[in-house]
């Protein structure tokens, strides 16, 4: 396999990519398939209409979509193309970026088995923060099959009383023995029904200032006390859980990091996901500009100024998230650590989901509501109802607003009165 990198080497790259794409994979119909995903609008009718966020099918229909997520992603594995900027000790090709973005760009011409949120969380999060702590033996465990999806990861971290301010987390871990045992509730688990393991966040020192004293651990769902529960979102679908956990004992060996250090943990597995919504992993979920300027089209109304204004107005902001996007992974690449742009790109992501919303609730009017059964046009409810839900995910917009004030703007902090008193002397609900 490659594992070094010229001009001439990437653009090799780019042909054999292109190659083994064509054969493993279904080119999208959309008109104008150039490779540059910003162009031109979507066929009308052709193939699936689904814009939905969030999905609303059946464990079945979940658990298939899984299935063919799986397939796909174990030939891109065992071809090489899973996990072409790590490190080759965890099996890895150790390439530069440029490399992964030109992956990425081959990939987007094709029509990849999604299976919404649990696969980009196992891979891009779970696997990551694994690496970024883990033993050489819990790399070496859980990095690749994660990878490969043999088995998938969850984020076991908000709680029903610590969400935004998931410091407050009161999840207990005792030590007993060379085990632990853990107690309390999880709950927003994207995919914990279809996980093996789950990343907990869990406190173990009561007494130290609540960013002090937790620790992360890898809990097996298999483990007894585990019990996950379906929660019912307003799309329908139930995509997240409650998690609880109940004397589940764990192996010293499933602590990731050492005892106290989970808050880093937890900071760095966020710092992964807003870089991965914010750095534009999310931009593909629910509907964007092509579809809407399809919608238009369709519609016979790209002549009316108002739709106009409201495509152009579409298709400037994605414009801009994607060069803020690009800005933020020029940082990583030299060297520097992703800063408040991850921040930037997820508002401006989310606020395109909104902004999207607004557009097809004026195109369509009534068929957003009523099913008539026209291809394109009820199933647009799917993003309405599913896109306000990103807006608190992986740090609420008010979040988000709060850190871009306090590194770009220098605004003064929070103020945070319980910061250095021990968490067991804090006031809590
Ligand atoms: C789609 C989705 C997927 C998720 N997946 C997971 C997952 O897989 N694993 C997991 O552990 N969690 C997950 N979550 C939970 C998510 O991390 C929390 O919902 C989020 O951090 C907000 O916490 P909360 O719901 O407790 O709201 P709260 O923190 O109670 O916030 C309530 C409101 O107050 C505002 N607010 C809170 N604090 C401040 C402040 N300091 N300044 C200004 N405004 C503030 C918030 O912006 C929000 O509007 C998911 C949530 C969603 C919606």
């Amino acid at each position: 396999m490659q594992t070094v990198s010229t001009e001439a080497d990437l653009e090799q790259f780019r042909t054999e990519a292109r190659r083994w794409l064509e054969a493993n994979a279904e080119l999208h119909t959309s008109v104008g398939a150039t490779g540059d995903d910003e162009v031109g609008a979507d066929a009308w009718g052709a193939g699936s209409d689904s814009v939905a966020v969030f999905y609303n099918i059946s464990e079945e229909e979940e658990s298939a979509l899984l299935a063919a997520s799986q397939d796909w992603q174990r030939r891109k594995f065992d071809a090489g193309y899973a996990m072409l900027n790590w490190p080759l000790e965890l099996g890895g090709r150790g390439l530069p970026n440029s490399y992964v973005r030109t992956y990425n760009t081959e990939e987007a011409r094709f029509v990849i088995p999604s299976a919404g949120e649990l696969p980009p969380t196992s891979m891009g999060l779970i696997a990551t923060t694994i690496s970024a702590f883990g033993t050489e033996q819990q790399k070496q465990r859980f990095v690749a099959p994660l990878m490969r999806q043999d088995i998938y990861g969850c984020q076991l971290f908000s709680e029903p009383s610590a969400g935004s301010d998931l410091a407050s987390l009161t999840t207990r871990a005792v030590r007993d023995g060379d085990e632990w045992v853990l107690d309390g509730q999880k709950v927003w688990t994207s995919g914990a029904k279809f996980a093996q393991w789950g990343l907990a966040i869990a406190r173990t020192d009561f007494d130290a200032p609540k960013h002090k004293g937790q620790t992360a651990f890898l809990v097996p769902f298999e483990a007894p006390g585990v019990e996950v529960r379906g929660i019912r979102q307003m799309t329908g679908g139930t995509n997240f859980n409650e998690v609880f956990l109940t004397g589940v004992r764990l192996q010293d060996d499933l602590r990731l990091g050492a005892v106290g250090d989970g808050w880093r943990v937890a900071l760095t597995c966020l710092g992964f996901e807003r870089d991965h919504s914010g750095g534009g992993g999310g931009s593909h979920v629910g509907g964007g500009y092509r579809q809407v300027a399809a919608l238009a089209e369709h519609l016979a109304v790209t002549t009316d100024p108002v739709v106009r204004q409201t495509l152009a107005d579409l298709y400037i902001h994605h414009r801009v998230t994607q060069y803020t996007n690009r800005r933020a992974a020029t940082r990583i690449k030299a060297g520097q650590t992703p800063g408040p742009e991850a921040s930037l790109g997820k508002l401006m992501w989310t606020a395109n989901m909104a902004r999207v919303s607004d557009a097809v609730s004026s195109l369509l009017g009534p068929r957003l509501l009523a099913d008539t059964g026209e291809w394109g046009t009820y199933a647009w409810g799917e993003h309405v109802l599913g896109a306000p839900g990103y807006r608190i995910a992986g740090g609420s917009d008010e979040i988000q607003r709060n850190i871009i004030g306090e590194r770009v703007l220098g605004l003064p902090a929070e103020p945070k009165v319980d910061k250095d008193m021990p968490f067991s002397a804090t006031k809590r609900a």
